[in-house]
């Protein structure tokens, strides 16, 4: 199996990791290695010098480009430069329920738990129909308090729209070597509904480079197919 990791956090946003030493890093466990630094107001990259700085750093590394947006913000470049990248990741990192934004990282448990998911749910749905991404990132990631409703609250109904929209645009699924999502039985019904998967560490920290044994393993213990496994294609060497 092609060792892959598209998820990679540097400098450039929230990671003390440098490129250079990513790439050296990838080159030597022989992983096709992406960057993926957050493309948001919440960091450092949210204007144009920042993002030209950042495309050149893992040019000249030869790594993939990608970049992580917030899906729900808007995206802090213009459309020429989000060409520039080979690749593109959503992910949601907030919700906002009644005007109430609440942070994936936050420890306030939403009170109400189902308008909650139910915004959550719409935010990507809303993503795969209107944003220009590849990839949603960590999908189904539910916030610590709520998390051990993870099952009930990503059933077969909330999987079937989630999934069948990602098929439809043709936007691969991640699995989550950090957050270890989505569950088994979640990829199983995404399986079925014919998306491709993206395989990422999520990695801010040396320790977590390359760390992808969950989409590995989810990968070899359901039969997913080398056809099934999103790679980008490389825009300049
Ligand atoms: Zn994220
Ligand atoms: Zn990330």
């Amino acid at each position: 199996m092609l060792k892959v990791d598209l998820h990679i956090h540097t400098v450039h946003s929230d990671s003390p990791l440098v490129v250079a030493d990513v790439a050296r890093r990838a080159r030597r466990a022989k992983v096709v290695a992406g960057i993926c630094d957050h493309l948001s107001p919440y960091h450092k990259m949210f204007e144009a010098t920042a993002f030209d700085a950042y495309v050149a750093d893992v040019r000249e590394h030869g790594l993939l480009l990608g970049a992580e947006y917030c899906v729900g913000e808007e995206i802090p470049v213009d459309d020429d430069r989000l060409a520039e990248l080979d690749y593109l990741m959503g992910g949601v990192h907030a919700v906002s329920v009644d005007d109430k934004k609440h942070f994936f990282w936050g420890t306030e448990l939403p009170t109400d738990e189902d308008a909650f998911v139910t915004a959550y749910l719409e935010l990507m749905l809303k993503a795969l129909a209107e944003d220009p991404l590849d990839v949603l990132a960590h999908p189904t990631y539910l916030p610590v308090p709520l998390n051990h409703r993870y099952d009930d609250v990503w059933n077969e109904r909330r999987c079937g729209e989630l999934w069948t929209a990602a098929a439809e645009r043709g936007v691969a699924v991640e699995i989550s070597g950090r957050w270890l999502v989505p569950g088994e039985r979640q990829i199983k019904l995404a399986l079925e509904a014919g998306v491709t998967f993206a395989v990422g560490s999520d990695a801010h920290r040396r320790a977590e480079l390359f760390a992808v044994e969950y989409p590995r393993q989810m990968i070899e213990r359901l039969n997913i197919p080398e056809e099934r496994i999103f790679l980008p294609q490389r825009k300049k060497t």
